[in-house]
């Protein structure tokens, strides 16, 4: 019984001594380390022309204040529109304003792939890649495109020993 009393009043001094650590960071603080915040902190996002403000936390005194997040250039908010179309010989363009502080940007967009009826010319293998030529119906040219190689199909087989074997070409490893 008197054990306890011990523990007890031992549980009792660092809840105490914890509590006061806690109020002294707490009154000293006003966050000198600065506060801590990430996108998902954003109470008001900023953009490129208006100030932001998020939830910050303070690792020191462990707590939150708002805090002013400044301008940034990575928030326009662009309205794009297609200059030119992209086609499978050439690239496209867009034009795009920023709704807020007008800034210009061009950019360009990419190629599209040919496309129409095709016909494999190489077969691919399990290590060598193959060839296909691709009648393309936008701008009627053939076209020679390479086909991946496939890679191994392995399966696990046991005869005697285990092993696994490729099921298309019969390679195979100890395992
Ligand atoms: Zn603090
Ligand atoms: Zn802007
Ligand atoms: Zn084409
Ligand atoms: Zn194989």
């Amino acid at each position: 019984m008197k054990n306890m009393v011990k523990l007890f009043g031992t549980i009792a001094l660092v809840a105490v001594i914890g509590f006061i650590t806690a109020g002294c960071d707490w009154d000293e603080c006003n966050h000198p380390d600065g506060l801590t915040y990430w996108e998902n902190d954003f109470i008001i996002a900023p953009t490129c022309s208006t100030t932001g403000l998020a939830k910050g936390y303070c690792w020191r005194c462990e707590s939150y204040e708002n805090v002013s997040v400044p301008v940034t250039q990575d928030r326009h908010n662009i309205v794009w529109t297609t200059t030119a179309q992209a086609s499978c010989i050439s690239n496209g363009s867009k034009e795009g304003t920023c709704s807020l502080c007008n800034k210009h940007e061009t950019e360009s967009i990419n190629k599209l792939p040919h496309y129409g009826p095709s016909n494999i010319i190489k077969e691919p293998t399990c290590l060598l890649p193959g060839q296909r030529e691709v009648d393309c119906t936008s701008c009627h040219q053939k076209q020679t495109e390479i086909i991946s190689a496939l890679g191994h199909s392995w399966r696990t087989v046991n005869s005697g020993i285990w092993k696994r074997q490729c099921s298309r070409c019969n390679e195979y490893s100890l395992i």
